[in-house]
């Protein structure tokens, strides 16, 4: 392996002019809960890495317009700790704080989790559903994109040369409205999701579903949003019927492989019955608010 460079900037025009200007690969390392495994087995070979983490706007979480704007670098168990943010979004910190273990958790970001581009990402799904929004910087500007736009296939995003994450915006919630994340593993933890299901859920004043997101993990090359599946709740209370046809769409979405941890057909049917449980945990946390 030839040297390693290691920055640590302390501001954003630090890390922009740091990553415009490199010669070579250049990554941006978070949490390095993937990152620092990636190098150890030689998948990579960095010629320069810049640890975001000690810029501010990187490592906090603000209210912002009725929402949170949350640092790309805060770690999971932050999230969790955030009392206010975990009331508006639980089912975002829910798939957040599934990440690893207590150690993990002490590291690992959402903005890792996103830019890693694995399909299998916990807290994708949940941003997906929570039509969250990420600001991105770079050689270029600033600009704003959707979360559902950033990977574009496994290990894979459509972050330009130079560019990177500074921040996940999660906006308002209005009144009767709840999410969930649920995901199957083989394990009780530690272990990679072999379907996960994010859903996020608009109620009126009489409990019946306005608007409803569904979004699955590790069942295609990217996570998937399902449209469907979220307008066979509209207009219902979540009855038996709405949510058979909701997890019939989702499992009718999904394109997932075979391997070791779940075959296709597992994979498919296993969707359907995670999205059903967690638009059934979503319905009860909206009628709470
Ligand atoms: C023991 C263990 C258990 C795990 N369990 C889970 C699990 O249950 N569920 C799960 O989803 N994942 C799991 N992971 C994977 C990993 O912890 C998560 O994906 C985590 O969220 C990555 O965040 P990080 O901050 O550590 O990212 P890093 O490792 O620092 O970065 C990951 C990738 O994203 C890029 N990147 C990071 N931040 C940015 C940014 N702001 N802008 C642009 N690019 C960026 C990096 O360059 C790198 O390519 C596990 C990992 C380990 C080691």
């Amino acid at each position: 392996m030839d040297d390693m460079r290691y920055e640590a900037p302390e501001t954003l025009d630090a890390a922009v002019a740091l990553l415009a200007g490199a010669k070579g690969d250049a990554r941006v390392l978070a949490g390095g809960t993937d990152l620092l495994v990636q190098l150890r087995a030689e998948l990579i070979e960095p010629a320069l890495l810049v640890d975001i983490k000690r810029i501010p706007a990187m490592m906090s979480i603000a209210a912002e317009a009725g929402g949170f704007r949350i640092g790309a670098a805060v770690p999971g168990a932050e999230l969790g700790e955030h009392r206010a943010l975990k009331k508006a979004w639980p089912g975002v910190v829910e798939a957040a704080e599934l990440i690893g273990s207590t150690q993990v958790q002490g590291r690992a970001s959402m903005g890792g989790n996103l830019c890693n581009g694995s399909p299998a990402a916990d807290s994708v799904p949940a941003l997906f559903a929570a039509e969250a929004t990420v600001a991105i910087l770079g050689p270029k500007g600033k600009r704003e994109a959707p979360v559902s736009e950033i990977a574009t296939g496994p290990g894979k995003t459509s972050l330009a040369k130079g560019e990177f994450v500074v921040s996940i915006f999660l906006p308002a919630r209005p009144k009767h409205s709840g999410d969930a994340y649920l995901r199957f593993i083989p394990r009780t933890e530690l272990d990679i999701a072999v379907v996960g299901a994010g859903i996020n859920l608009i109620l009126d004043k009489s409990g019946t579903c306005t608007e409803a997101r569904v979004a699955l993990g590790a069942v295609a090359p990217t996570v998937l949003p399902v449209p469907e599946a979220g307008e066979a709740l509209v207009g219902s209370k979540l009855d038996d019927g709405a949510l058979e046809k909701m997890a019939a769409a989702a499992s009718a979405a999904c394109r997932p492989i075979d391997d070791k941890r779940g075959t296709k057909e597992f994979r498919i049917k296993v969707a359907g019955v995670m999205a059903r449980r967690a638009a059934q945990i979503a319905y009860k946390r909206a009628g709470q608010n």
